[in-house]
């Protein structure tokens, strides 16, 4: 992420990004000792999140220890076991809660890149989906360069190629009922949409558009999620 970039562009949230920022390189610097393991199976490694918590579950404690100066009074991978399964945390207060979130989905990301590189004989050389071959989250930024599109993946940060001329949610290829927008002051960026689906994808394109990492374009295009949402694509 470019962190620099990102307190440009939101002069107004310099607290949170900054919070943001601290956060992620508090649980970065504690994954830094994690051992991705080899994996032998086909792999959807969001499905199975939760069998990756006890790799993780000693770093996200020491990332909340460095952060609030205390040990968690929870048991970290019980805590993260029923987030990634359940979706919830045990009872905790609010404040709580929303750190071991972030925490938690810090370190998930960052065990997912990790995992990836370990295993790239799991990612199949031909993927025609618009979900992660690695990992299964559905792509939501995908970059134009020359004649080819590449889907990107921000969960574990793997890129394929994808055809133009399809809805990469649901494989629709009807060009009556795919469209796309703009929006002003965000140049070289648009959103691709399918009403058969009512999904979207924001694509960014490289001849107009300097080269930042797909994360921090992401983020500098959250106004074009709202517009997509306000027309209820999702
Ligand atoms: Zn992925
Ligand atoms: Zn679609």
């Amino acid at each position: 992420m470019d962190w620099e970039t990102l307190l440009k562009a939101y002069p107004t949230q310099t607290d949170i990004i900054l919070g943001v920022r601290y956060l992620r390189e508090r649980v970065e610097n504690a994954m830094a000792g994690v051992d991705a393991p080899k994996l032998d199976g086909p792999c959807r490694a969001m499905d199975d999140l939760g069998d990756f918590v006890p790799v993780i579950a000693p770093a996200c404690a020491l990332a909340w220890k460095d952060i609030t100066g205390a040990s968690p009074s929870f048991d970290m991978a019980e805590a993260l076991k029923s987030l990634a399964v359940e979706g919830d945390t045990p009872e905790m207060a609010q404040a709580d809660r929303e750190r071991l979130e972030a925490i938690a989905q810090n370190a998930f990301s960052r065990l997912l890149g990790l995992l990836r590189e370990k295993n790239p004989h799991l990612i199949p050389q031909e993927w025609n989906q618009g979900d992660c071959p690695f990992c299964g989250t559905y792509a939501r930024i995908g970059f134009d360069e020359e004649d080819r599109r590449t889907l990107h993946c921000l969960s574990c940060g793997h890129s394929w190629r994808f055809p133009r001329l399809r809805c990469p949610s649901c494989g629709n290829a009807d060009y009556t009922t795919l469209g796309y927008f703009e929006a002003e002051g965000i140049e070289g960026v648009r959103v691709h949409f399918c009403r058969e689906c009512s999904r979207y994808l924001k694509v960014v394109d490289r001849k107009v558009r300097s080269a930042h990492d797909a994360e921090t374009d992401d983020a500098l295009t959250l106004e074009l999620d709202e517009l997509a949402k306000k027309e209820q694509f999702s």
